[in-house]
């Protein structure tokens, strides 16, 4: 049996954090789940809110925080391109400063420190399935580069301070992951297929929907990412976590018109500049070092998230951004 921790999560509003915030707090550990709440909203952890060992903090994670913890999982980052579009600038100060700070922190408080990275890493990459050893091919000036290259200064940040300060950092590369709490307006093809399928919308392909993606399970991926922090004390990573099953985005569409039973239309829209072809993640590493892999297929994991877009009340979210 670990023991208990102080465990702050930034970004701990959101859509994976949330989910992080439940397990850690279930597990008894005292949860500082920090956010400023631009792409989620508080009814995310509303369930939370009432346990002792709960504590939700509005803060912009761009200026410095003093707390003391043992842990620190930073995912505060806008992570639909849609949201992180919107402001390019304020999304590579989120990475860049948003490290530099709970590193800061981490150094202070001795605590262990996980960043939530990205296959955005590798850019559209021209080796396939992507392993961890495999540098990218990221644009440093296209529209993707706020979040492509703020993750990788984050990276380099976390690296450095591992090996100038020994701060105990770990980084994972989180491939598309969905789920229940995606929120509805997000503009991320799994939010945006089901929506429109479940208000007969038309179902928007972007380019012809031949470009691949790799879809986790949102339960998965947070299995993932605690093992990570759990894991080997020699072992900072970075390492893939994600589902390698491949599936174009026409296949997820015919995929989702199926489960829902809609009626709508497929129809194709320009696909937008640096859309990475295809994407898989290579989880050998993931395997050996924290004997982790995905479990759920993704009809059973699209079934659930259907489930819980029927559950919600679509006037209960406000868009963050017009772009979905
Ligand atoms: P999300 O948008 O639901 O969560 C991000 C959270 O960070 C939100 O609650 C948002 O309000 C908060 N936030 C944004 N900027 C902030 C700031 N300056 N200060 C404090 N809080 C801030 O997205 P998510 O899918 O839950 O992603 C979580 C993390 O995982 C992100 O770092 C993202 O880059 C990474 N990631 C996610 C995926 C995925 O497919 N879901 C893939 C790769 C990487
Ligand atoms: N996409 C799409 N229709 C949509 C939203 C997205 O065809 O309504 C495509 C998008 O162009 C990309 C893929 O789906 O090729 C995944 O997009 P998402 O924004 O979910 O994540 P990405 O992996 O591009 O960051």
């Amino acid at each position: 049996m670990s023991s208990i921790k102080r465990i702050l999560v930034t970004g701990g509003a959101g859509f994976l954090g949330s989910h992080l915030c439940k397990r850690l707090v279930e597990q008894n550990h005292d949860v500082i789940c920090l956010d400023n709440f631009f792409t989620s909203q508080k009814t995310n952890v509303e369930h939370l809110l009432g346990k002792s060992n709960f504590e939700l903090l509005r803060h912009d994670i761009t200026h410095p925080i003093f707390l003391e913890v043992d842990e620190v999982y930073n995912l505060a980052c806008p992570a639909a391109p849609g949201h992180y579009q919107y402001n390019p600038i304020k999304t590579m100060k989120t990475s860049v400063l948003g490290a530099i700070h709970v590193l800061g922190l981490a150094k202070r408080c001795r605590a262990k420190v996980l960043q939530a990275s990205t296959s955005e890493v590798y850019g559209d990459p021209e080796i396939h399935p992507q392993p961890e050893s495999y540098r990218g091919s990221v644009n440093p000036v296209g529209p993707r580069s706020c979040y492509d290259e703020g993750k990788r200064a984050a990276e380099t940040l976390f690296a450095d301070y591992h090996r100038q300060n020994r701060v105990d950092t770990r980084i994972v590369r989180i491939f598309n992951t969905y789920g229940p709490r995606m929120h509805p307006y997000d503009g991320r093809v799994v939010s945006n297929f089901i929506r429109q399928a479940l208000h007969g919308e038309d179902i928007t392909i972007f380019g012809d929907g031949s470009q691949t993606r790799s879809f986790c399970y949102r339960d998965d991926l947070v299995e993932g990412i605690i093992r990570m922090m759990n894991g080997p004390s020699d072992f900072m990573g970075p390492v893939n976590l994600g589902n390698p099953g491949e599936f174009t985005i026409r296949e997820l569409a015919e995929i989702v018109l199926e489960l829902t039973g809609s009626k709508s239309k497929i129809i194709e829209k320009p696909l937008p500049a640096d859309d990475p072809t295809r994407r898989r993640p290579e989880i050998s590493l993931a395997k050996e070092k924290l004997d982790w892999e995905p479990k759920t297929p993704l009809r059973d994991g699209l079934s659930k998230t259907i489930q819980w877009f029927q559950s919600i009340r679509m006037e209960d979210y406000r868009a963050p951004t017009p772009h979905y």
